[in-house]
């Protein structure tokens, strides 16, 4: 069995592909072909946001964000502490520091009181300047924007949306890379929208930030690429991306994303007694980038992975440590309170395969190993 089939998938629609890619060989406009703009447009449509820029992957996409904003020295930016690295790594990268807030144990996303909480000390601190909260659309769910945004505009925060596993996602019909003052995404193959090799998007509103950024990705090109107004750097969706990103996209409105959500309800009634299960809000809508469940404590945890194992089926600990653990944010970031439900949680999670085209009978194997994982007396 596979985490996440990609094989599979490219047979599904093997023939379309290869016809998109061809044309983009013949025609040989690697980069900002016809593709590229076509993509844009639909992917902006979809969101329901009037510009998408895309870039090179989704860590280029945050950066160009928090560059487009002047975020540098001196500046605090927000970031749950139980996500994907380049969520911090990138505004440290810009000059500014990190500041680590919890999670919500039951969605992994940022807690908005944690959030508060910390904007506060940041201010009492008196040291920096609160800029940004970056929320992210952990494993699929967006983030409880309801409950984030109203901290955000209460202290005179930007919103970044990392969207990097979000893409598809919903809340109340309002998509996900839509909530973000600017939001962002990646295309790695694994997440819900993949292409097949590095890219991202930018997602915003706004006219001046847009056209920023498409400067920016081009060596802050100017009237040309050879005019430089601003410091930028060199990150663009090639044009056999957006072939194969436009393929892929089809696909995954026709019947992927549905899929998937089909896929979520199977293994949560499979597994709900036997293991925490993710809980979506309600009203959410999730893409499900990964299927995580939560176990008792590690040693369950571990037991659960060796029998999977044992069985021929691949899980994955998303995640291991918290951002605040990581060596590279050791006097770099900043924890303002003890993160307690990333510490719970990094002991206790588990990733199981998941994409739009596993079937039942995958589902029951993967829940019959858990089951048999339970009969050891593992737990
Ligand atoms: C994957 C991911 C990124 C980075 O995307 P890349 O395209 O791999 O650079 C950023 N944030 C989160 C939450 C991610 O999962």
């Amino acid at each position: 069995m596979e985490f996440r089939d990609l094989r599979r998938q490219y047979k599904a629609m093997q023939e379309e592909m290869d016809h998109a890619v061809a044309g983009v060989l013949g025609r040989s406009d690697f980069i900002s072909g016809q593709e590229v703009q076509a993509l844009e447009d639909k992917l902006a449509e979809y969101v329901g946001v009037k510009h998408c820029i895309t870039c090179g992957n989704g860590t280029d996409a945050l950066e160009l964000a928090l560059m487009a904003w002047g975020i540098g020295e001196g500046d605090a930016v927000f970031v749950p502490d139980f996500t994907f690295f380049a969520s911090g790594e990138t505004p440290a990268n810009c000059g500014a520091v990190p500041v680590f807030v919890d999670v919500d144990r039951d969605t992994f996303n940022i807690s908005p009181e944690a959030l508060e909480r910390a904007v506060k000390k940041i201010i009492s601190d008196g040291q920096l300047k609160p800029r940004v909260v970056v929320a992210v659309d952990l494993f699929g769910q967006p983030a409880d924007y309801g409950r984030i945004i109203p901290v955000v505009q209460k202290y005179g925060l930007l919103l970044l949306e990392d969207g990097a596993q979000g893409f598809g996602g919903d809340i109340a019909g309002r998509r996900a890379c839509s909530f973000g003052d600017i939001s962002t995404t990646s295309f790695f193959p694994a997440k819900p929208l993949g292409c097949y090799g590095d890219g991202g998007a930018v997602f915003t509103d706004s006219d001046d930030w847009a056209e920023v950024i498409r400067s920016l990705c081009v060596h802050g090109k100017g009237k040309n690429k050879y005019d430089n107004v601003h410091l930028g750097m060199n990150s663009r969706l090639d044009t056999l991306q957006a072939a194969v990103l436009l393929v892929k996209f089809r696909h995954f409105q026709e019947y992927e994303l549905r899929q998937v959500n089909k896929v979520a309800e199977w293994y949560a009634s499979l597994l709900e007694d036997i293991v925490g299960v993710p809980a979506i809000q309600e009203g959410f809508y999730s893409s499900w980038a990964q299927f995580t469940i939560v176990c008792r404590d590690r040693r369950e945890r571990d037991g659960l992975q060796q029998e999977l194992k044992d069985s021929g089926i691949p899980s994955m600990i998303y995640y291991a440590k918290g951002m605040h653990e990581q060596k590279a944010f050791f006097g770099r970031g900043i924890v303002p309170e003890i993160c307690s439900n990333t510490l719970y949680l990094k002991e206790r999670v588990l990733s199981l395969p998941m994409h739009p085209y596993m079937g039942r009978d995958d589902v029951r194997k993967v829940a019959e190993a858990a089951q048999r994982a339970g009969g050891k007396r593992i737990w």
